[in-house]
């Protein structure tokens, strides 16, 4: 077995996960887990001593609903989520973990085993979901690990491929949308691509939207079904109702090929069929494909692009299969999708393009993937733009605490911004930083990342005394900040940790995020709800009081 480093990419999605390599000609392959399938439902049972993985787990969600956990990633980087099961205490990192352990394990056999790999992650995870995603890969046994956003990760297998394309012989300077529907999110990029330059020039999408949203309209027109004729709440029993999600799940996959299906509801020694037709079930999705529709409307719009200025449009993510899903994006754009990539694949394997890319310098990786692919991977460069705005809290004229963002969301990665504040009141003996990052289109929360303490400040000064901040998505990707009272000739900087995370962990939102285990020590951040000590009563613009 070889212990060259192999170049991997691992998709860990809200329904499938999978794991793809490079071989030695430079082709991504996917790799077949234990029971021979090349996607891994991400579904974990927890039977009492032992943890199965895949559609073991899923078939049991069945006769054990309560002790089954699926689309754990919808909870991602949530430290108040948690599954009790048996007694024992599971986080949805503890669920991630498990599967990518799985694949890793499923990978070993023939590629022997797996310290480093890159890991995708929707382009609108926040600073904590990343970091969340980096803790379950190195509680899986990685030791090295880089984040890419998927839909980068789908256009990255777009252009790399071998779909008769060779990225360095493209001419043309192109645009292309990226439009991936998965199982629990939609996630939408707009790409660029010159002679060897992959760059993310925007990014949107929804963090609450995919496949599953589908098969819950199905579950719920079946159970409504059944109690009219029944008088019976078959989805207060877990038994029936997760019989009915499997049910429902067929049945939507049916849709995409057929015009018509049937759907088995049973519960409580009653049987009863739904059926339905492509059309009632496209007019029963309108609000969904609204939904998707204004995000891409958006998208465009924040960023004053326009369809003429988008050469392709590439769909991905096993849910683009419906045939409602290919329609409106052909409407919306007016021309049709192109489905040269794999629903499937297409994301573990443009994240083992970016693991080979990264790799290409290194002499053990470049013995197993051969001379002319290293070359190539090496000539191409890719940057990324931030999904989210970055920015601290402040006071505005009236003391109102709100987040005022120095970098803004699709910023091209790195990215580094300064501005002055001032203190908020007269001998104030302490100025700390909340650094934030802004919401989403799609979800508006206002994330805090952590803080930046500068404490014991001499006494007696004035209100409004100048505090320079700078925020960073740095070169390795992470959140940086630091502040600097310049007349006091005081400073602090600060790589922000998050409380519970015990590695280092990556930071920026669209690029890519690089932890290395244990090489390197981070200055903690205190993280408490005392004074905020930055704003002030200067006379400045957009009542924020910030100068510069
Ligand atoms: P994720 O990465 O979020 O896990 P995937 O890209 O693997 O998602 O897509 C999974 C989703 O695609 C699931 O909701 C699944 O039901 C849906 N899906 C897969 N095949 C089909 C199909 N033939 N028709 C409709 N939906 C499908
Ligand atoms: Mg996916």
């Amino acid at each position: 077995m070889s212990t060259a480093i192999r170049a991997v990419g691992i998709d860990l999605g809200t329904t499938y996960s999978c794991l793809a390599y490079l071989n030695e000609y430079g082709e991504p392959v996917s790799m077949a887990n234990r029971e021979g399938e090349l996607s891994t439902p991400s579904v974990v049972w927890y039977d009492r001593g032992s943890v199965v993985v895949g559609t073991e787990a899923l078939r049991n969600s069945i006769v054990y609903p309560q002790a089954v956990v699926t689309a754990a990633k919808r909870y991602m980087g949530n430290a108040n989520h948690v599954w009790t099961i048996g007694g024992r205490q599971v986080t949805p990192t503890n669920v991630s973990s498990e599967i990518i352990g799985y694949l890793l394990d499923s990978a070993k056999d023939s590629i022997g085993d797996i310290k480093r790999a890159v890991i995708t992650v929707p382009a609108q995870f926040s600073d904590l979901q990343r970091a969340a995603t980096v803790e379950a890969g190195l509680k899986a046994g990685l030791e090295e690990i880089d984040l890419i956003n998927e839909p980068v990760a789908a256009a990255l297998c777009y252009v790399l491929g071998n779909e008769g394309l060779a990225f360095s012989e493209l001419s043309l300077d192109q645009n292309v949308m990226v439009a991936d529907l998965g199982g629990g999110t939609f996630d939408l990029s707009v790409v660029r691509y010159t002679k060897d330059r992959v760059q993310v020039i925007a990014c949107g999408g929804d963090l609450k939207l995919g496949g599953l949203d589908w098969n819950n309209l199905l579950i719920e027109a079946a159970s409504r079904r059944f109690r009219l004729e029944t008088g019976l709440d078959m989805k207060s029993d877990p038994t029936s109702r997760q019989m009915l999600a499997l049910e429902a799940e067929q049945t939507k996959r049916s849709l995409s090929t057929r015009e018509h299906s049937t759907l088995l509801v049973q519960h409580a020694g009653h049987r009863k069929t739904l059926k339905i037709d492509v059309h009632q079930f496209e007019k029963m999705s309108a609000t969904l494909l609204t939904r998707m529709e204004e995000c891409v409307t958006r998208l465009l719009k924040d960023n004053n692009l326009r369809w003429a200025k988008i050469d392709a449009v590439l769909s991905t993510g096993g849910a683009s299969r419906m045939p409602m899903v290919k329609t409106l994006l052909k409407r919306l754009s007016g021309r049709t999708p192109n489905r040269a990539l794999s629903p499937d694949h297409s994301i573990a394997q443009g994240a083992a393009y970016y693991a080979g890319m990264l790799l290409a310098n290194d002499s053990s990786a470049r013995a197993l993937l051969g001379e002319a692919t290293t070359e190539r991977l090496q000539k191409v460069a890719f940057h990324s733009v931030s999904a989210r705005p970055l920015g601290i809290i402040v006071r505005d004229a009236h003391g109102q605490r709100q987040p005022y963002y120095l970098i803004p969301v699709n910023s091209t990665l790195p990215a580094e911004a300064k501005q002055t504040f001032g203190t908020v009141s007269d001998g104030q003996a302490t100025v700390r930083l909340k650094v934030v990052e802004g919401g989403t289109a799609s979800d508006d929360e206002v994330i805090r990342l952590g803080d930046c303490l500068i404490s014991d400040l001499p006494p007696d000064l004035p209100q409004g005394t100048p505090v320079e901040v700078t925020l960073k998505y740095g070169a390795d990707a992470r959140v940086q900040v630091a502040a600097r009272l310049p007349d006091q000739g005081r400073e602090a900087e600060a790589v922000l940790e998050r409380p519970g995370t015990v590695t280092p962990t990556s930071g920026d939102t669209a690029k890519v995020t690089s932890a290395r285990a244990g090489t390197e020590k981070r200055t903690p951040v205190p993280l408490s709800e005392a004074e905020l000590g930055v704003s002030s009563s200067l006379k400045l613009p957009a009542q924020l009081m910030a100068d510069g």
